[in-house]
């Protein structure tokens, strides 16, 4: 067996601890004699692990009382929709960042249901850049505000947290979420993907504060409303029961290493790393305005785009893997989650110098 380094933006690298704990755990999940895929949700042995990976999670994050985690399915995406039939509360309107190809995604969505006001977009730059909240025309009556902290696509990241006073601020967090220290209480809702930083795919991590729920209109589906899984503790029906699994020991990994704080030190240590690399070239180019470089994805170009190819290929001999730009910009991309060990970084680098020197 020989594992490689993974740069996939998602699904992600997982920690090697998990995947042997997973490994050792599969077939006989502590004297249960079945799997954590073969067990009822409602028995105890996952109502236990079900509660523990919560737990984990409030100690970890740092997560008040009066907020619901809850463990959903339908990715992201889904609370693109979301996110308006349950917060809207009878206004009609929100505001919403565009900073990217997610925050547009989730504004398209956003005007099925209600009336959108962009109170700021980088478009203009081409999204290399975050419009300073001096210059966002933020809506008063707006149900909330949205904005994606790390869009995964451009590699643009909020290294601060916008103040929007009394209206609910939500964060998009799928690509960053447990990447550094959180401030729960300065947003109403949080959710994010897990495949990208918490474990596998299927899993959907919302965080909301308790008064924002239960204000769906009549028409929402009844598994389309918060307080649908709130009420039931995310086990309105059948949940991603082995996702939620992984997900618990992620965190319980997280906690191991230092919590989020030690996951922060490390993360901006890796990113700094690489950015220092690239400027230092004439060979690589990282189009982002240095004040809003993402820790987590690291978008780069090559000077010579024709050899994108070849770059890729003795990449993946080197044991680097899925470093190819996502499709909708091209070039390279570097995602740096949290369960990128440095080692991974450092071997990309000096797999890039070494590229550099032979065809520079
Ligand atoms: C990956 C990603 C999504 C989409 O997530 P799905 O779980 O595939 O729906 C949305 N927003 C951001 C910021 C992402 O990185």
């Amino acid at each position: 067996m020989s594992r490689v380094y993974n740069f996939s933006a998602g699904p992600a690298m997982l920690p090697e601890p998990v995947l042997e704990q997973v490994r050792e755990e599969l077939l006989d999940w502590r004297g249960t004699g079945m799997s954590v895929m073969e067990m009822s949700h409602r028995g105890k042995a996952f109502v236990a692990i079900a509660e523990e990976a919560e737990a984990e999670l409030r100690a970890l994050a740092g997560i008040p009382e009066h907020y619901e985690v809850l463990f959903l399915q339908g990715g992201a995406s889904l609370q693109f929709a979301m996110v308006p039939l349950n917060l809207l509360r009878g206004k009609g309107k929100a505001d919403y960042v565009n900073t990217g190809s997610w925050s547009t995604k989730a504004i398209k969505e956003a005007r099925r249901f209600c009336e959108v006001n962009v109170a700021a977009s980088s478009e203009a730059s081409r999204f290399t850049t975050i419009p300073p909240q001096a210059e966002w025309r933020l809506d008063p009556d707006a149900a909330y505000v949205h904005y994606t902290p790390n869009e995964t696509i451009g590699g643009v990241e909020f290294h601060w947290v916008p103040d929007t006073g009394d209206v609910p601020l939500v964060a998009d967090m799928s690509s960053t979420i447990l990447s550094r220290p959180l401030e729960v209480e300065r947003f109403g809702l949080i959710y994010a993907g897990a495949q990208k930083n918490i474990g596998p795919a299927g899993l959907t991590l919302v965080i909301v504060r308790e008064d924002l729920v239960g204000h769906a209109g009549p028409g929402v589906p009844s598994m389309l409303d918060y307080r649908t899984h709130a009420e039931a503790g995310s086990m309105a029906n059948t949940p991603p029961t082995f996702a939620w699994y992984v997900a618990g020991l992620v965190f319980k990994w997280i906690r191991d290493q230092g919590g989020l704080a030690a996951m922060a030190e490390r993360n901006r240590r890796k990113a700094e790393k690489l950015y220092a690399f690239i400027d230092g070239s004439d060979f690589y180019h990282n189009p982002v305005d240095p004040a809003c470089r993402s820790w987590m994805n690291v978008p780069f170009t090559l000077a010579r785009p024709e050899l994108d190819g070849a770059f890729l290929e003795g990449a993946a001999e080197a044991g680097l893997s899925t470093l190819k730009g996502h499709r909708s910009v091209g070039g390279m991309r570097a995602s740096l989650y949290n369960a990128m060990p440095e080692a991974g970084v450092d071997a990309l680098i000096d797999y890039m110098a070494e590229f550099e020197r032979r065809h520079g």
